[in-house]
C-alpha cells in the first residue's frame, strides 16, 4: 500500500508545473474576453442601459442570445472558440447589445418590448446596422461582422417560419451599410485574404451586382437581395 501511495505522490510531483497553469488560464478565459470586449462596447457608445453578460459553457454550437427581461446577454463560449480575433467577437455582442437596447425601449421600460418578435426580421436588420456603428465607435473593424456571421451563421433555403432574415440577405445588408456609412473599411481591407471573406465575395456576387446597380442609379430604393 505504502509503495502505491509513494508512486502516486510521485507521479503528482514529476508533474509539469505548466499543466497547472494552462488550467487556470482556461478556466474564465472565455468570460474574460467575452466582459473586456462586451464593456468596451458599453463603455465607446455611452449604452445608458445595465447589460450583463453570461458565458455558457461546454457548447458545440456558436450562439448567444439576450434576454428581454433582465438584460442579459448569454453567449455560448463556442462564440470565442468559432471567432477569429476580437473584431469577430464584438460583433457578435454587437449585435445583441443592440437588441438589448431595444428590448429596454417601448411600454412599461420595455416590459412589452417582446412583441418586437412579431416584427423580427426588421429587428435583425436594424441590430446588425447598429453593431456596426457599435463596432465602429469602439474602434474594431465591422468587416469582422460579415466574416463571424459568415462563419457560424447557417443559411436556409426559406426564412418565412424564421425569426432570423437569411443570413445571405443579413450579409448583404450589413455590407451595404458599411459600403454607405464606413466606405474606408472596404479601401484599408484587412480581411481582404481571409477566406472566409474571400467566400463571402464569392457567394454574394449577385447581391453586390444589384448593389452596383442600386449605386449607379443613383436609386433610393430598397434593394432586394436574395
Ligand atoms: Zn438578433
Amino acid at each position: 500500500m505504502k509503495k502505491i501511495i509513494f508512486a502516486f505522490l510521485l507521479m503528482i510531483f514529476s508533474l509539469p508545473a505548466f499543466a497547472i497553469t494552462v488550467e487556470v488560464k482556461k478556466a474564465g478565459y472565455n468570460e474574460k474576453i467575452i466582459s473586456e470586449i462586451g464593456y468596451n462596447l458599453l463603455n465607446s457608445n455611452r449604452i445608458p442601459c445595465k447589460v450583463t453578460f453570461f458565458v455558457i459553457d461546454n457548447t458545440k454550437l456558436p450562439n448567444a442570445s439576450t434576454y428581454y427581461s433582465d438584460g442579459v446577454i448569454a453567449v455560448y463560449d463556442s462564440v470565442v472558440k468559432y471567432a477569429k480575433d476580437e473584431n469577430e467577437i464584438a460583433g457578435i455582442l454587437a449585435h445583441e447589445i443592440s437588441h438589448a437596447v431595444d428590448f429596454r425601449q417601448g411600454i412599461f421600460k420595455g416590459t412589452f418590448s417582446f412583441f418586437n418578435f412579431l416584427n423580427s426580421k426588421n429587428y435583425e436588420y436594424k441590430a446588425d446596422k447598429r453593431a456596426v456603428d457599435y463596432m465602429v465607435k469602439a474602434n474594431y473593424n465591422p468587416i469582422a461582422l460579415i466574416t463571424a456571421l459568415n462563419r457560424i451563421a447557417p443559411e436556409y433555403r426559406y426564412d418565412i417560419f424564421l425569426s432570423h432574415p437569411l443570413t445571405s440577405r443579413r450579409l448583404a445588408t450589413i455590407y451595404e451599410y458599411i459600403y454607405t456609412k464606413y466606405p474606408e473599411y472596404l479601401v484599408q481591407n484587412e480581411y481582404q485574404n481571409d477566406p472566409v471573406y474571400q467566400n463571402f465575395l464569392i457567394t454574394s456576387q449577385e447581391n453586390r451586382k444589384r448593389l452596383e446597380e442600386k449605386i449607379k442609379n443613383n436609386s433610393n430604393k430598397k434593394v432586394k437581395y436574395l
